[in-house]
């Protein structure tokens, strides 16, 4: 059997009194996952393993099965694997912001929303002016960059930038881990040393960006100048084995997602990455776009992670409308579709999951480390008793609240 899972990222959400009480997945019109709730089985999944924040990094790749104690290297590594940058073993990879640095602060983590086309000129000059044989900087997107250190530990201290606007930028540099200052991790430079060069790297770059045409003419214009890098979230490329070597009856995969670190993560599974044209993460995604190459790749492949972001971002908008748009949307345009579809497929039976990685509840505004409701189905599964798909009635499903990479092993039983 081919399998599919359907992952609506953030959909999960709390009982809202401006709906009677009601859930968002409860209130929303959604005739498919109701019906595949009623003919297949249900149950809860906890996606965040004790000690890790709730991030999607983190539950998807739980998700999938995978132990994050082993794998998790954080950010780094995934956007590197969604650029194309293949990493090495003794590569370390790390987020490298352009961000704009106002006189003692962090103006904003965003270098004044650069364009893709910006920071690519900002970062080859960059590379030309600081690259060597141990450092590497590789344009991503918009102000979202790569940084390789060869050799580099990732036993350091940094702030994601994005969390510290309007704080004093030198207080917020790069510190080794207690502990591990002087320590080596095998043959890489000691933290201590790793730090210092990050460091140092931020105020050679800070120098020279502050005096680029393209910065002075962003201020010309009375624009933020993306005057610094700031990198972050460093990592080692992740020791994560291949979905096709842990499950054999999956020989070939993909993941269709339009978020750099779902991409990230598919491609250390062993997955292709397929990109859809006009998939933007958002909620004016292109819904036919992905359900017909999800469609298209399992006529191929024995197993797809087709991944939604848009409810999250409305979660995080705090947009009780516009996420129940984004659910009913993932229903009539995603959903039916590939339903309608695979349950033709007498002779290539597709099993099929829906679920959200973790709750981004509109009231709160941001991810919340709760378990999430989950379907599975296929043609002649034995179904249990709970007949809608949603936070409350998925409690009493029959497969009860499963943890991690349980998940993953009872999906691919079938
Ligand atoms: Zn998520």
């Amino acid at each position: 059997m081919k399998h599919i899972i359907i992952l609506g990222d953030g959909m999960a959400d709390h009982p809202v009194a401006r709906l009677g009480g009601k859930t968002l997945l409860q209130y929303a019109d959604k005739p498919y996952m109701n019906m595949l709730a009623c003919k297949g089985r249900t149950g809860r999944l906890i996606t965040i393993p004790e000690g890790f924040l709730p991030g999607s990094e983190v539950a998807n790749t739980a998700i999938l099965g995978y132990d994050l104690n082993r794998v998790y290297e954080g950010r780094g590594p995934l956007e590197a694997a969604s650029i194309g940058y293949d990493m090495q073993p003794d590569d370390f990879a790390m987020r490298c912001n352009l961000i704009t640095l106002s006189n003692d602060i962090i103006k904003n983590h965003s270098g004044g929303h650069l364009t893709t086309d910006e920071g690519d000129i900002l970062i080859k000059y960059l590379n030309d002016k600081l690259g060597n044989d141990k450092i590497e900087f590789i344009t991503g997107i918009q102000y979202r960059h790569l940084l390789i250190i060869r050799g580099g530990n990732k036993h350091i201290i940094c702030a994601p930038p994005h969390d510290h606007p309007n704080e004093q930028w030198k207080e917020l540099m790069v510190k080794p881990e207690p502990g591990w200052e002087d320590k080596h991790d095998g043959k890489r430079m000691t933290a201590k040393e790793t730090a210092d060069l990050i460091n140092e790297l931020i105020l050679k770059s800070h120098d020279l960006l502050s005096r680029h045409p393209l910065n002075q003419n962003r201020k010309a214009k009375g624009k933020d100048a993306a005057n610094s890098i700031w990198p972050w979230g460093g990592g080692y490329r992740p020791d994560m084995e291949k979905l096709s070597d842990i499950y054999p009856q999956i020989k070939s995969g993909s993941v269709i997602s339009a978020v750099d670190l779902i991409r990230g993560i598919g491609y250390y599974a062993g997955l292709k990455i397929i990109k859809v044209e006009g998939a933007t993460g958002l909620a004016d995604t292109n819904y036919e776009g992905k359900a017909e190459a999800a469609l298209k790749a399992l006529k191929t492949d024995d197993f797809v992670f087709l991944h939604l972001e848009a409810s999250d971002e409305a979660g995080h908008d705090g947009d009780l409308e516009l996420k129940l748009k984004t659910i009913e949307n993932l229903d009539s345009r995603i959903i039916k579709p590939v339903y309608e579809e695979i349950k033709t497929w007498k002779d290539d039976p597709v099993c099929m999951a829906i679920l959200p990685d973790h709750p981004t509840p509109v009231e709160v505004r941001t991810h919340v480390k709760e378990p999430v409701p989950f379907i599975i189905w296929y043609d002649g599964i034995t179904p249990d008793d709970v007949k809608t798909y949603d936070e409350v009635s998925c409690v009493n499903g029959s497969y009860g609240m499963l943890r991690l990479d349980e998940f993953m092993k009872t999906f691919m039983k079938y």
